[in-house]
């Protein structure tokens, strides 16, 4: 624990990646920073633990970081220059259809196209501009949302958007490798599906794929923490865990305070003071399904009937496309699905200090009713099993934590919901509520910087970017530290 600096220029409240991404901002620009977190460990959803083996680390929140290559924000922190090696698998993500289907989706464009066969010319004309003008449209979908795109941006995001945002995608392909491969990616933020929200995640996901690909950070996402943290300390910055902030007043000598909290979190800290119109639409934003969290140590690699998804680092288990869509509905509508939509990781597909040969680790999640008491140990298995039979017997512990008991670790996940706050269209153009920078709130100098604002969930830093990038300029003139 760091001393307290005294009344420092600026505190953040939370140490998730968007609050550490602006506390490194703020204390590069030449402030004195404080950080409170409530937690023991910094990090919020990007954490890891060795909970059941002293030689098995498993990530407890984020497992694959495809932002941590593509954000503005981590290009400009340097991952490599700090020491965080990304570890990049040969099959981004697959997706087991049905026993005889399966879908993958390589880093290398041209091998998914060859293993789609009759769709892989179409899967080209989908991805392949996306990936020629990468860096132009991830600043664009990873940006504060407030800037008009530019004509290429347009011309190539609205067309693809709009058929992955409907399901008229579906038509354009023969086989159902592709649409599952897309569903499954759409299915990322948890909701309705078909829907424009998604649409969005499947361009933005299932293009960097093929761009910088879906890495894991060797020795687990902790790294990327750790790396935050030490550059944040090497430029004055202090940090105190187990300190929850219960009253925004508490920094009222600070000139900027920045908040990496869900809505409900602003409620908390500062709701008595906040305009009764802003805190109303505060009230009325809507969280998403939740996530029930499974974590399993195994004794050997899945044993995938599909030996091909040895290679994927994420699988995405979903069944076939319409498939992935029930599911997601049903769940989006409140009730269990009876075959939900699970986003799994095999972390040592890609790097192999995780475990050892005979004890790995597997991370899972499937999406369920927000608030949902359900551990889904076992529905997670048994949905692993339908494509890897005999993965039960290589279980040699698990643990689950059902979506209702997320926010006790972290109590921007509320009710499970990972997202901050759901992710709809209205939700996205609207984060958290209508206002022309959301970054800022009514209160002169309290700024919210968590995935409850633009560009969203993820682990990118980039929430944490735009609202370091406001304080700066209003609280204290001046510009984002070079290299932003
Ligand atoms: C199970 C799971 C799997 C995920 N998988 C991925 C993935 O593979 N890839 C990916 O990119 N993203 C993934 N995500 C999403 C990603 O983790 C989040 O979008 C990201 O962490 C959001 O960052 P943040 O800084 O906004 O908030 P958080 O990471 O949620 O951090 C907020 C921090 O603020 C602290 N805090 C809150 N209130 C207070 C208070 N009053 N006082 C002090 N501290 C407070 C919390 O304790 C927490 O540490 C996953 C999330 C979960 C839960």
């Amino acid at each position: 624990m760091d001393s307290p600096a005294d009344d420092p220029d600026a505190v953040v409240v939370g140490s998730g990646p968007n609050g550490l991404a602006a506390a490194v901002l703020l204390a590069r620009a030449g402030l004195t920073v404080d950080v409170h977190e409530a937690a023991p460990e910094p990090g919020g959803g990007a954490r890891s633990a060795r909970l059941f083996d002293a030689d098995v680390v498993h990530d407890i929140c984020s497992a694959v970081h495809p932002m941590a290559v593509a954000s503005p924000f981590f290009r400009g922190f340097d991952l490599a220059a700090h020491g965080v090696e990304l570890c990049t698998p040969e099959v981004a993500y697959g997706h087991p259809v049905d026993e005889r289907h399966t879908g993958l989706a390589y880093a290398d464009l041209e091998r998914t196209c060859a293993r789609l066969g009759a769709d892989g010319g179409r899967w080209r004309t989908l991805m392949g501009p996306l990936v020629e003008h990468t860096t132009e449209l991830t600043d664009l979908l990873l940006g504060d949302l407030r800037r008009p795109p530019g004509f290429t941006a347009a011309a190539l995001l609205g067309p693809r958007i709009l058929a992955l945002g409907t399901g008229v995608d579906e038509l354009l392909f023969r086989g159902p490798e592709a649409p599952a491969l897309l569903a499954g990616v759409a299915a990322h933020p948890m909701g309705r599906l078909p829907s424009l929200a998604a649409g969005g995640t499947a361009v933005l996901l299932g293009h960097l794929a093929h761009a910088g690909g879906w890495p894991v950070p060797r020795g687990g996402t902790q790294a990327l923490t750790d790396a935050l943290v030490a550059d944040f300390r090497a430029h004055g910055g202090r940090l105190h865990v187990n300190s929850r902030v219960t009253d925004v007043r508490e920094f009222a000598k600070a000139r900027a305070v920045l908040l990496d909290v869900s809505p409900r979190g602003l409620l908390d800290l500062a709701g008595r003071f906040l305009p009764p119109a802003y805190r109303r639409a505060l009230e009325h934003v809507k969280y998403g399904p939740g996530a029930a969290k499974v974590d399993f140590l195994v004794s050997e690699p899945i044993p995938w009937r599909e030996p091909e998804l040895a290679k994927a680092a994420t699988v995405h288990i979903g069944g076939t496309a319409a498939q992935v869509r029930a599911g997601e509905n049903t769940v989006a509508g409140g009730r269990r699905a009876d075959e939900p939509y699970v986003l799994l990781a095999q972390p040592m597909a890609a790097d192999p200090s995780r475990g050892l040969p005979r004890k790995q680790p597997i991370w899972a999640y499937a999406h369920v009713p927000n608030g949902d008491p359900l551990d889904a140990t076992d529905v997670v298995r048994r949905r692993i099993e339908r494509f890897a039979p005999g993965f039960g017997d290589t279980i040699l512990a698990a643990r689950g934590i059902p979506a209702a008991d997320l926010e006790n670790y972290n109590a921007n996940y509320v009710g499970g919901d990972i997202s901050g706050a759901a992710v709809t269209l209205r939700q996205l153009l609207a984060r958290p509520v209508a206002r022309w920078n959301p970054h800022t709130t009514p209160l002169r100098g309290v700024y919210l910087c968590s995935s409850a604002t633009p560009p969203g969930p993820g682990v990118h830093g980039m929430a944490g970017l735009h609202a370091a990038k406001t304080a700066l300029r209003r609280e204290f003139g001046l510009g984002l530290p070079a290299g932003w």
